[in-house]
């Protein structure tokens, strides 16, 4: 019988079943997958051109997730022109033909999912729920925006005739080449998303995953290509910065879809966007700092565990991440004795095992901003509850945490305000929601919001008030995390991004095209 399917809400269920089958592919992929060479992908062939270099694996950094190749500007140049040749004949192709070939590699996923899976896991220290849930939610993805491209006919659109004997329609048509540039913490969804929206539209694809998560941007490019797209259509370059700006400065490109950093997002849109002959698209995703409001009517269960989840699930490391919780003065003390009990029962260890919650942080340049912020919280007289590096055994080889909850800073202190990327909960107290949701919303970003109440009018008006683009609210499964293609639309105000985007919203995939108005006499 088929396993049952992990999607983030029911994340917290026993699948023993399942357990059972990952454990033995995880062996297998850490046993015979990692330490290869992993080439590019430019034009339809494998190429080891550019700089070779070795991703260490976050659990354990003495082992090599395998030998990739940085993307030189020559190698750039290829790969824009090899998707530049292609990109006629794939629009020509038709998006009924396309359609079909990204439910292919849908299809080819879903048979790779548990391999995909372990190679998320392995490369990001994603646990073993979060790595199944995140390769289920790719292959929705896919599936979700081939059926929007068909339910909206191609989005071509017959208009009024001002005149019997004239035709008028609108359509959207591709830009051209899109760069699709991916961060470390959704190797397989997000770069999955933003990448199918650009190829379904008709666009070509340059591709750079975060230097990190090479192994499952080659599966990923793999499954694409063995669904039959035509050579030069999905080109794969690994890389860092380097690559990453050489591409996105490349004049041969219509369009950049982007989720990363805010600072980098923000100087693609002045330098790319604004800075040629005309203004281009990008499409960015640039993070969050997320507030969740306990009020006095919370279920506290409920309110625990979803803030629990939210801020801490994958170390913190997703823009969506709740990173800063307000509690209602009167039930502040008996809220945090029990997120302080429920975080240290979490476990924190190699994520290959079952009852690991929270792997290492991605890198000794993560843990080194973990440990600064932990060092100003405590400067700046707050006390901070956990926050200690593990040491010992495999710990040693990594870089693990406890969780930290931090109280008693002052209210405008920047760790409230900056996104942190890390398992680093702050806690702010409040006697009237209505000013503490006017506190949440004055940060420069604007992703998603959670609230835990039991009185209607509270709902309404965090309903109406909170300045972000995605709104929980009374969620066990995640305060302000575990967005879902088709159920949710994930789409960021402010700083945190141009509209909807993490290749999953509702308005995400017409991004990718530009208006055509035809009329014909
Ligand atoms: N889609 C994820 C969620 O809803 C977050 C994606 C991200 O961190 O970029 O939790």
């Amino acid at each position: 019988a088929a396993l049952p399917r992990v999607t983030y809400s029911n994340i917290a269920e026993d699948f023993s079943g399942v357990h059972a089958h990952f454990g033995k592919v995880i062996a297998d992929v850490r046993g015979r997958q990692l330490d290869l060479e992993r080439p590019n992908h430019v034009g339809g062939r494998d190429s080891t051109e550019g700089a070779a270099y070795d991703a260490p694996c976050p659990i354990d950094r003495r082992l090599s997730l395998g030998t990739f190749f940085a993307a030189a500007p020559r190698q750039v140049d290829s790969a824009v022109a090899a998707a530049r040749a292609a990109q006629r004949g794939w629009r020509d192709l038709g998006w009924p033909r396309r359609v079909a070939l990204a439910r292919a590699a849908a299809d080819l996923l879903e048979a790779r999912k548990f391999e995909a899976a372990a190679a998320c896991l392995l490369e990001v220290g994603k646990s073993r729920m979060e790595a199944l849930g995140e390769v289920e939610e790719a292959i929705d993805l896919i599936r979700f925006y081939a059926g929007e491209m068909e339910a909206n006919d191609g989005f071509r659109r017959d208009l009024a005739r001002a005149n019997p004997r004239e035709e008028t329609f609108d359509v959207l048509r591709p830009y051209g080449v899109f760069a699709v540039i991916a961060p470390f913490n959704f190797p397989v969804a997000l770069s999955l998303g933003m990448s199918i929206c650009a190829l379904l539209a008709g666009n070509t694809v340059v591709f750079k995953p975060s230097p990190m998560a090479g192994l499952t941007g080659r599966l990923l490019t793999d499954c694409l290509v063995e669904a039959g797209l035509p050579a030069g259509v999905f080109n794969l370059i690994c890389g860092g910065a380097e690559t990453g700006a050489a591409l996105a400065a490349h004049s041969g490109i219509d369009g950049i879809a982007f989720t990363g950093s805010h600072a980098v997002g923000m100087r693609m849109l002045r330098e790319f966007g604004c800075g040629g002959r005309h203004a281009r698209p990008v499409l960015a995703e640039m993070g969050g700092k997320n507030p969740t409001y306990v009020a006095a009517s919370a279920d506290l269960d409920t309110a625990v565990s979803g803030v629990l989840r939210s801020a801490f699930g994958l170390q913190g490391q997703k823009c969506s991440a709740g990173s800063v919780v307000f509690l209602h003065e009167t039930l502040a003390d008996p809220f945090l004795d029990r997120l302080a009990a429920a975080a240290d029962a979490l476990v924190v260890g190699d994520p290959c095992e079952r009852e690991s919650f929270m792997g290492p942080l991605i890198s000794e340049a993560a843990l080194e901003r973990f440990e600064t912020s932990r060092m100003q919280a405590k400067s700046a007289g707050g006390t901070v509850h956990g926050g200690e590096r593990l040491t010992g055994g495999l710990y040693d080889h990594g870089a693990y945490v406890r969780p930290a909850i931090v109280t008693g800073l002052p209210d405008d202190h920047a760790l409230h305000r900056d996104e942190l990327f890390m398992p680093f909960l702050t806690v702010r107290t409040f006697s009237d929601l209505g000013n503490a949701i006017a506190r949440g919303n004055a940060v420069p970003y604007g992703l998603t919001a959670g609230v835990y109440t039991g009185e209607p009018a509270e709902l309404e008006e965090f309903l109406e008030t909170a300045e972000a683009g995605v709104l929980y609210a009374n969620r066990a499964s995640g305060a302000t995390t575990g967005a879902w293609p088709g159920i949710q639309t994930f789409c960021g105000w402010k700083g945190s991004g141009t509209g909807s985007k993490g290749g999953l919203g509702t308005w995400y995939l017409p991004q990718f095209m530009r208006e055509q108005s035809h009329t014909i006499m």
